[in-house]
């Protein structure tokens, strides 16, 4: 459709020229669904096609742009697959060269003989020497256009999906950028120029279009700085609003800790004492605790989070614990009426599937689950323990006066915020994480709570052998663990993870999550089929069911039946169910485990060496490099994940450290690892400007776009 007036950052996309129905669709896949959404989505690389060479002196390898005229094209289809190939000649007076594409078939409509056009890309070369170009982007030239969007230039390359390419992108977003108003500035002026930043409009410009890739970092620059100058804002006034909120004070005597304490079967780590006391005397404040604690997987948060909920209990007030999972939300509950099995304040669990709750005297009840919601609404039970099913409207408390999220350590203030609808006193709120995440993140993702780490393991904990597996020991390895399984013991396999390949650099979800499951199903069927077809084989992945449905076996079964001793070897992908706790399972076996991250690998490694039996981890790799070798075995001397995680850092760079995906950094997040002074003085302005002015009155513009950011936040 056209439109006739102007355009601005609030028209929607399919009022743009040139966007038809079937575009908005793949845009809003990416989440770009008006003007400012697709000004706003920035290049992830550039590529450098700037240079124009002659085809005679092209060299294989090299990235370039030719220009020249189409001496010849035709389409053809692959005699042995079900795949179209365009062929054409190309000539610039210098020489000729062919170029192929593959599966493009509508490139015969649009490049005819006798055009004129450049052409970018890499160049190939065949077995018999022959140089060619293969799937390179094109751009006829025409007199009446001076710009190139494709071709001859720094090229951008967003974030694509299916059908939508970085080409499609340019399309639209160049003659965009010379139609719109440009939003104004929003950062004061003072500090722009204190930073040395570029000014928000030809920021985007060049953002998008750089004339050389310099530009294009300094515009990304201003960007992360704008992103993490908002964010702390964010949190100073999230912080300021916490502090003249109210909650329960819960004031703990000294010898009713000790008590509860001497009656755990083991000593606390000296760390687990001093997170323990420091969310005593956040709960005995008048406002609202805000803390997060952090702690590699087995170091004991568990039991922290349950005894602060008897110490509320004891209080009189209830505290509500929620899990990811339904299978951790289980788990939970057994450990925490385990401890505490004198318990006569009530610990209940609430799943979608399950209602049950556990009283002092030992008796345990599948009660139907609206009697169990009438007891916690009338504020019988004082420890609740669910999944994400405890925000459901149907739940509601008498006297809430403790709310912690395990392993969701994103943001979870806006789940709190959900438990509390109707409350003059906020929860107090605490965030339980396993995520390694480099100290220096900790300020950028989590600048409005307050951090406890427990930095060690308890000293109970058995030596895990940790071994690098070479390909010519392979074979060793799977004698030795099936080995073990005879012996009774269980062993978990962690595939590879997914690296995008050289031409999508940019993966969806989705797609990574097929490719994941794909990996997942190869490696079941060697093991299943090839290594061990006599053992039990049992895979997990993303795209199994949560709920039952058409007979197909769901993640909870699985879990279930593993951690039950009736499967032996467990194949499963990097993300799943982090937490579970099964102390028969003495291997872990990972695939491919240069491509994981140090603090990754030490995580996985967390789920063994938990029971009475000798635990070995193996890490089986591709590479027979000794640097490697020295790199992986760095696992099993840390002290902690957290070590690792800065350390890998350091190795490997902020663009190799952990997929995002994986461990819920955002992307500022890894723009400010690459630069961490600018994560400090971003703080530093917000708090100049919070302390004078708390209602940001003099910076109107300011003002409107956190609004924005804060909504962002909220929804993710
Ligand atoms: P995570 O921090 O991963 O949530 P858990 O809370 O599940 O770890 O604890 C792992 C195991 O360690 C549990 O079986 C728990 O009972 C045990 N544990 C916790 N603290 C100690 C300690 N101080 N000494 C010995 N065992 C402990
Ligand atoms: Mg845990």
């Amino acid at each position: 459709m056209l439109i006739m007036g102007g355009i601005n950052l609030s028209t929607p996309l399919s009022l743009v020229r040139g966007v038809g129905p079937r575009f908005v669709q793949k845009f809003k896949k990416l989440g770009i669904e008006t003007v400012r959404d697709i000004v706003f989505h920035f290049p992830t690389r550039y590529e450098d096609f700037s240079r124009i060479t002659k085809i005679t002196d092209l060299a294989p390898h090299e990235e370039c742009t030719i220009n020249g005229i189409v001496e010849e094209i035709k389409m053809r289809r692959a005699w042995h697959r079900k795949m179209f190939i365009t062929e054409a000649i190309i000539n610039d007076g210098s020489d000729s060269i062919r170029a192929v594409w593959f599966n493009q078939t509508y490139i015969k409509n649009t490049l005819h003989e006798g055009v004129n056009a450049n052409f970018s890309g890499k160049v190939s070369q065949s077995k018999d020497g022959e140089i060619y170009f293969s799937n390179p982007t094109y751009e006829i030239q025409r007199e009446w256009q001076k710009e190139t969007k494709h071709t001859a230039r720094i090229v951008p390359i967003y974030p694509e999906t299916k059908g939508l390419t970085s080409k499609g992108i340019r399309y639209i977003i160049q003659p965009l950028l010379s139609q719109i108003k440009f939003p104004n500035e929003i950062i004061p002026t003072n500090i722009l120029e204190k930073e040395h930043l570029k000014e928000i409009q030809s920021a985007i410009k060049t953002v998008h279009f750089p004339d050389t890739i310099n530009e294009a970092i300094e515009a990304k620059r201003r960007f992360a700085f704008q992103e993490l100058f908002l964010l702390q804002i964010h949190f100073l006034l999230e912080k300021e609003r916490s502090e003249k909120e109210s909650a329960h004070q819960i004031e703990t005597s000294i010898d009713f800790i000790k008590k509860m304490i001497s009656k755990l079967p083991f000593e606390l780590t000296v760390s687990q004492k001093k997170s323990l006391w420091e969310i005593v005397q956040d709960l005995n404040k008048t406002k609202p605790m805000n803390r997060l604690l952090q702690g590699d997987v087995g170091s004991g948060k568990t039991i922290i989070a349950a005894l602060s909920a008897m110490l509320v209990a004891e209080k009189g007030f209830q505290t509500a614990i929620m899990a990811p999972t339904e299978i951790l939300a289980m788990q939970h509950f057994k450990t925490i009426k385990n401890f505490f099995h004198n318990n006569e304040k009530g610990i209940a669990l609430v799943t979608s599937n399950d209602a049950r709750v556990f009283y002092g005297n030992g008796l345990e009840a599948d009660i139907p689950k609206k009697n169990l919601l009438a007891e916690i609404k009338n504020g019988n039970i004082k420890t609740i323990v669910g999944t994400h099913s405890l925000i459901q409207k149907s739940v509601s408390f008498k006297s809430l006066a403790l709310v912690v999220v395990d392993e969701q350590h994103r943001f979870g203030v806006a789940q709190r915020d959900v438990l509390i609808r109707t409350k003059n006193k906020k929860p107090h709120f605490l965030s339980m994480s396993a995520t390694p995440i480099p100290r220096t993140l900790n300020l950028i993702l989590f600048g409005n709570l307050d951090v406890s780490l427990i930095s060690e393991l308890p000293k109970n904990r058995k030596q895990i052998i940790t071994k690098v597996v070479q390909p010519d020991k392979r074979n060793d390895a799977y004698k030795f663990i099936r080995n073990e399984v005879l012996k009774g013991r269980q062993v978990f396999v962690v595939c590879p993870r997914i690296e995008p390949g050289e031409d999508k650099e940019y993966l969806t979800q989705e797609e990574k999550q097929k490719l994941e499951v794909k990996s997942v199903k190869e490696e079941f069927d060697k093991l299943s089929k090839k290594i061990f077809p006599d053992l039990r084989v049992q895979m997990l992945h993303g795209k199994m069911p949560q709920k039952q449905k058409n007979n197909e076996i769901t993640k909870t079964q699985v879990m279930k039946d593993f951690s039950e001793g009736k499967i032996d070897i467990l194949v499963s992908t990097s993300v799943i169910e982090v937490g579970v706790d099964v102390p028969n399972a003495t291997i872990m076996m990972i695939e491919g485990s240069e491509r994981f991250g140090l603090a990754q690998l030490y995580q996985f490694r967390g789920r063994i060496g938990r029971g009475i039996h000798q635990s070995y981890c193996l890490l089986f790799t591709e590479s027979k490099n000794k640097e490697t070798e020295m790199r992986l075995l760095s696992v099993a001397k840390a002290k902690n994940g957290y070590e690792l995680a800065e350390l890998d850092l350091k190795l490997r760079g902020p663009g190799q450290f952990l997929g995002t995906e994986q461990t819920g950094i955002p992307d500022t997040a890894m723009i400010a690892l690459q630069n961490p002074e600018l994560v400090s003085r971003a703080r530093k302005y917000a708090e100049d400007i919070i302390r004078t002015d708390k209602e940001l009155k003099n910076y109107p513009l300011l003002k409107k776009e956190l609004s924005q950011f804060t909504l962002q936040i909220h929804k993710e």
